[in-house]
């Protein structure tokens, strides 16, 4: 017996009705905002997610399925849905094309975690990124897509925003940072103290307990932010007014990967404990630029499909049930399946759903499934109705039944 690998998950065909219901709405929503979907490759050079993620990431030091393919290359499987958009804009010269560019993705990611509710080493993602907008209203536009998604879904989220800055005002922060981290460093985990070294901005974003309390009374960005960038806030803040969504300031987000500025966000659920973090971004202003394309602005953000499950199953809300077969034909002997089968086939073609028996079962048993399988009519023939060319049809929620011409079954089942 071979298991399912650590950290993935079986939809099984029970449930990817509601997977395709959430990946639905997302594809609805992006409509609504004009945006088409890129595909990416499943995987690419590792180099792309080094320096698109950024060196000092948790998911790059830590978490990537990287490996060397028979030509000797290293390759990873994505873990985010950024970096490659980017290399896909950059090499397909997007930039000559119409700007903004927008796209969304729906895709696997890989990320070698300890799994958990809510944290898998497969998961999936929506995402949506906006090439070549500047403008404060871009950064509200990207909440609002993730803000219209949640609410269309029916979760209750908190959404918390933050500026980290651009390089000139982080620089100062950096220090400030490094300064107040300097006396505590000894109470700080290992991971913390390499971050010290390299970016300290990480530190904010430990998960360790320890780490987390020394965090919070470290400075705050939003106290060292350039007149640009806090001009920049202001009117994110305003464009989120104007559009009335709440929002709530919190200084310590400072995102999972590298390569952010200015806004970053977070949409927090509270009814599922740690995982809580739903969808999230931010601008990336440097990253086309760091992985060779023109210097263009950039914002977007992912939300990731089995934490909007697993608070939508938490909080009951209800996602319509897959259609069921409008007919059940049930044979009474070889004969008569035969007959099935051949009405069956008629009636798909013209589009209605219809099931038979596979099994060879006796009708009383094709009764039970037909039950089972929630058909809203169940169809007999048996050797009688055979003879007369009618089948016997029970509506199953009325319990009514009345005979059914054969060459009549297309009409009769056409809008019920
Ligand atoms: P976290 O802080 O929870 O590790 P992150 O900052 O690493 O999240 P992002 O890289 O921003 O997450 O990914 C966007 C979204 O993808 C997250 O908000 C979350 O919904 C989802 N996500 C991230 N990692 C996982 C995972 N291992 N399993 C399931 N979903 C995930
Ligand atoms: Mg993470």
């Amino acid at each position: 017996m071979i298991n399912i690998p650590k950290g993935t998950k079986d939809v099984l065909p029970s449930e990817s009705y509601k997977w395709q219901y959430v990946e639905s709405v997302a594809r609805e929503v992006a409509e609504l905002f004009h945006i088409q979907e890129l595909r990416t490759p499943t995987f690419e050079h590792t180099e792309l997610f080094q320096r698109g993620v950024g060196d000092t990431s948790d998911i790059v030091t830590k978490e990537m399925y990287t490996f060397k393919d028979k030509g000797d290359r290293s390759i990873t499987l994505k873990p985010e849905g950024t970096a490659g958009a980017v290399r896909s804009f950059i090499e397909n010269g997007m930039a000559n094309g119409v700007l903004p560019a927008k796209m969304y993705y729906i895709t696997p990611a890989f990320r070698y975690e300890r799994p958990q509710a809510g944290r898998l080493r497969e998961f999936h993602q929506f995402g949506v990124e906006i090439f070549g907008a500047k403008s404060a209203q871009t950064d509200a536009e990207a909440i609002l897509i993730a803000d219209t998604l949640l609410k269309k879904l029916g979760i209750q989220v908190q959404l918390y925003i933050n500026s980290i800055g651009c390089p000139t005002c982080r620089a100062e922060y950096n220090r400030a940072l490094k300064a107040f981290f300097a006396p505590h460093l000894d109470g700080l985990c290992y991971d913390c103290k390499t971050r010290y070294e390299k970016n300290p901005l990480r530190l904010l974003d430990c998960k360790e307990e320890n780490c987390k309390k020394v965090n919070a009374n470290a400075p705050k960005m939003l106290d060292y932010l350039c007149q640009e960038c806090k001009e920049h806030f202001e009117s994110v803040k305003a464009c989120l007014d104007l559009a009335g969504v709440a929002y709530e300031i919190d200084p310590r987000i400072v995102r999972g990967l590298d390569y952010y500025t200015r806004t970053v966000f977070e949409f927090v659920s509270t009814s599922i404990g740690a995982q809580g973090t739903v969808c999230a971004g931010g601008r990336y202003d440097k990253l086309i630029q760091e992985l060779g394309g023109n210097p263009t602005p950039a914002v977007g953000f992912a939300g990731g499909l089995e934490r909007l499950l697993i608070v939508m199953e938490q909080t009951g809300v209800e996602i319509p049930l897959p259609q069921m077969p409008t007919v059940y034909l049930a044979g009474m002997d070889d004969e008569c399946r035969k007959k099935a089968f051949e009405i069956a086939t008629k009636l798909r073609r013209a589009g209605i759903i219809a099931e038979i028996d596979y099994m060879e079962r006796s009708v009383k048993a094709q009764f039970k499934y037909a039950d089972k399988i929630h058909a809203k009519f169940v169809a007999v023939i048996g050797g009688n109705e055979l003879l007369e060319g009618v089948m016997s049809v029970k509506n199953m929620s009325t319990g009514e039944s009345e005979k059914v011409a054969f060459e009549n079954a297309t009409a009769y089942f056409q809008d019920k």
